[in-house]
């Protein structure tokens, strides 16, 4: 692989044919183009158009509001295994479109389809689990303090809610919001990407095969400044989950705090996988080549920061070289396993850190530079000695950057693991338990895998993080549905008495 810094080929200009995709909105069951569109280009050739999609405006975020608060009434009264019944049409439904979405994704964003396939079939697993919770969403009774007097739980719909997604995953992660919401009672507008318009409309499509009345789910393309942002401040949106960049969930966040709104908000990591002296270091350098640089790196929880006992440094270092230098990078729609990244901005902003990184003193041990092909693609980069201080291992890169910090003691392996502002995952490799169960305790991070790599989340167990990564709530398994509802308490007093709690009892 020829890399250098700059492309070599011009790319040729951006052709419109017949067949271009024309993207649609669906506001209350119509598919409905907008007054303007924005282009979507496909990352592996900077000239190939996905298709054009609708560029919302506030009035068209409006007017799916006003759908949502129409149909929410009747989709609140059915009984919950009946809204259960389209999910599981929907798996169904996921199930046949799986390879030809899968083959889009990769178009539309670039990662592998074998990735692409698995972030599908995450959707899939979502709406099978989230289904079943259609016959428990359980409530708790509980004793009341006096007698002949019952009491009890209940989750109930929040109302409206605003979905707002990224585009690394763009079907797995607009599963965990849309299916445990629209279970839980509650109606829609949900605002995708634009950098995976294509993968949220098919996504509504299957959504709208599986018949789901008219008006719980809409969906409004666009540009987040505009769309996303109209959705935000919309008065008539009870609950906002957003998933993205903490810039922009910190504007969402303010928002939401201003209106009194219920926000739950998913963001950025700087993920740190420490390899302890006594681990499986071939183990290691495996798991660590695809926790960094599996799409890119470009996952909320790839890992950015290898922290590693310094007897071992070599060792693993020669072996994840090896791994690194094997990587297949390319255009993921031929087969290749690393795709590029996901648009301009992104590149440049990764471009940007390496060079940060160079001026920093890290040592560059592969890639640093962008591969010369047409597409936004930078070679897997390792830097070695980092020291924790440095920019490269404090900021979210969301690219195939890997910073190699040496440490000699696992006190002090916590310590620069914790010593960033993000907590989402975390990873230790080691074969000694207590050195595993005290990672377990002692990381700062909503999740910790052991002998594994930071990346790899199953639907039925909490995804989210601690510190800045997020703001208290955890999607997917039954936490989902905290998210997603109200607990109403009922006190039901069957004894005929005026019963005064804490007075009469007392
Ligand atoms: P990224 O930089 O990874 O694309 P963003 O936070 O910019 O992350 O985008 C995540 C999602 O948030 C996208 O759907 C985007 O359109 C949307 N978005 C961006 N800006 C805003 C905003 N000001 N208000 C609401 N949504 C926004």
């Amino acid at each position: 692989m020829t890399m250098i810094a700059t492309p070599t080929t011009t790319p040729e200009p951006l052709v419109i044919t017949e067949q271009t995709f024309l993207g649609q909105n669906f506001i209350a069951g119509e598919w409905q183009v907008a007054d303007t569109t924005f282009d979507n280009m496909s990352p592996n050739h900077t000239n190939k158009l996905v298709g054009r999609f609708p560029n919302s405006t506030a009035k068209d975020v409006d007017a799916a509001v006003r759908a949502a608060v129409d149909a929410y009434p009747a989709w609140k009264k059915t009984p919950a295994p009946e809204r259960a019944k389209v999910l599981y049409r929907l798996a169904l439904i996921l199930e046949g479109m799986k390879e030809d979405m899968a083959r889009e994704m990769t178009l539309e964003m670039g990662k592998s389809l074998e990735e692409a396939r698995g972030d599908i079939q995450e959707a899939i697993d979502m709406a099978y689990y989230v289904a079943a919770e259609g016959r428990r969403l359980f409530g708790q009774t509980t004793p009341s303090e006096l007698p002949n007097k019952w009491a009890m739980t209940l989750r109930q719909p929040v109302g409206v809610c605003g979905l707002i997604t990224p585009w690394n995953f763009p079907i797995a992660v607009p599963s965990w919001k849309l299916l445990p919401c629209i279970l839980a009672g509650n109606t829609v507008v949900f605002k995708p990407a634009e950098d995976a318009p294509l993968m949220g409309q098919r996504f509504v499509e299957a959504f709208d095969q599986a018949g789901l009345p008219k008006g719980v789910l809409n969906l409004v393309q666009g540009i987040g400044n505009q769309a996303g942002k109209a959705l935000v401040e919309h008065k008539d949106v009870r609950l906002i989950s957003f998933t993205g960049s903490s810039e922009t969930g910190a504007q969402v966040a303010k928002t939401c705090g201003e209106q009194l709104k219920r926000v739950a908000l998913e963001m950025g990591g700087k993920n740190a996988c420490i390899v302890m002296e006594d681990a499986d270091i071939a183990l290691a350098a495996k798991g660590l080549a695809w926790g960094a640089f599996g799409t890119s790196g470009q996952r909320c929880t790839a890992t950015s920061r290898l922290l590693v006992q310094s007897s071992v440094k070599d060792a693993l270092l020669d072996k994840l070289l090896e791994h690194t230098h094997a990587l297949d990078v390319g255009d993921t729609n031929e087969g290749a396993a690393i795709g590029p990244l996901v648009n301009q901005a992104q590149l440049d902003k990764v471009l940007r850190y390496i060079e940060i990184g160079k001026n920093e003193g890290a040592r560059l041990r592969c890639g640093g530079e962008r591969v010369n092909r047409e597409g936004f693609f930078v070679s897997p980069t390792i830097f070695d000695n980092v020291t924790p201080s440095m920019r490269i291992a404090q900021e979210e890169i969301f690219g195939p950057v890997l910073s190699v910090i040496e440490f000699d003691t696992f006190e002090e392996a916590i310590e620069i693991a914790n010593g960033v502002e993000y907590g989402l995952s975390s990873a230790i490799f080691t074969n000694s338990m207590s050195q595993a169960f005290r990672a377990i305790n002692e990381l700062e991070a909503g999740i910790t895998y052991v002998n594994a790599p930071s990346i790899g989340a199953e639907v039925h167990l909490p995804f989210g993080g601690v510190k800045k990564t997020g703001n208290g709530h955890r999607e997917a398994a039954e936490t989902a549905l905290d998210i997603f509802t109200e607990w109403k308490t009922v006190y039901i007093d069957y004894s005929g008495e005026l019963q005064r709690a804490q007075i009469d009892n007392y």
